[in-house]
């Protein structure tokens, strides 16, 4: 059983502001280090799971979080960024595991709630259905036939997770309170939890079915500054002064378009 894990930062364990997940920030190192145990909490459940194969991605930003050195042995990891996919080698996967996510933009205390881009995103919505990065990675996933099996993160996150994926796996490391606060769990409890449900997602690669969006894809974005549009981008229909659609074949595709 081969299982990818994207990891992003927000909905790690222990992480509740903003200053612990941006490059140039004052708390980035001890985020980092959040970030690199949540991942080995993870990966130690893969493997007692079952999984004979796993990558794991820093999808925060730049790639640029984990503490390399102090990573689990047992797998491989991806880190800066990729020039193709965003999902580097899905197609071969049984699941995907998406490690402390957060939810969609505009969502109540949720911590750090944004779609792909505080700055730029205001909403999006994929085939006319409000969504986030759950639902768009999920899609990359499902596009290529593999099912997303976790969702880490905060219980809005974990809310949203089982919307969109029924019988996912979620795994709740804290509650929000505001977008920059939360009741955490002690480091060992969040980490116990992590690894106690990737080895019961691993268990349900075979059974889960892939999220597949209906193709064409269509995805429209409202941005959040007016008076920014790809207007001269091939393939864009304008729908108001802050929001534009583009159609595409797969989920990637159509965010690549994007
Ligand atoms: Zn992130």
């Amino acid at each position: 059983m081969k299982l990818f894990v994207m990891a992003d930062m927000e909905g790690i364990s222990g992480i509740f502001q903003r200053s612990q997940t941006g490059r140039a920030e004052a708390n980035f190192e001890t985020g980092r280090r959040f970030l690199t145990w949540d991942v080995n909490a993870c990966v130690a459940g893969c493997f007692e799971g079952g999984a004979s194969e796993v990558i794991v991605r820093d999808a925060h930003g730049a790639g640029y979080g984990f503490v390399w050195e102090e990573l689990d042995p047992r797998a491989r990891y991806v880190q800066g960024v990729s020039e193709r996919e965003r999902i580097p080698g899905i197609a071969g996967c049984d699941g995907l595991i998406l490690l402390g996510y957060h939810a969609m933009a505009g969502t109540r205390e949720a911590v750090l709630e944004h779609t792909m881009s505080s700055a730029g995103w205001q909403n999006f919505w994929m085939n006319g259905r409000k969504c986030g990065e759950i639902a768009i990675d999920a899609g990359i996933a499902g596009d290529h036939g593999v099912p997303t099996v976790m969702v880490s993160g905060d219980d809005k996150t974990c809310r949203e997770a089982k919307r969109f994926l029924p019988g996912v796996v979620t795994v709740e490391v804290k509650r929000g309170l505001a977008r920059e606060g939360a009741l955490l769990l002690s480091r060992e409890e969040a980490h116990r939890r992590i690894q106690a449900g990737a080895a019961k997602a691993v268990g349900r690669c075979r059974a889960l079915k892939p999220f597949r969006v209906k193709k064409p894809v269509t995805f429209r974005l409202e941005k959040v500054s007016k008076g920014r549009l790809p207007l001269h981008r091939p393939g864009v229909r304008v729908v108001d002064g802050r929001t534009y659609e583009v159609k595409a074949a797969t989920v990637e595709e159509a965010l690549n378009l994007l």
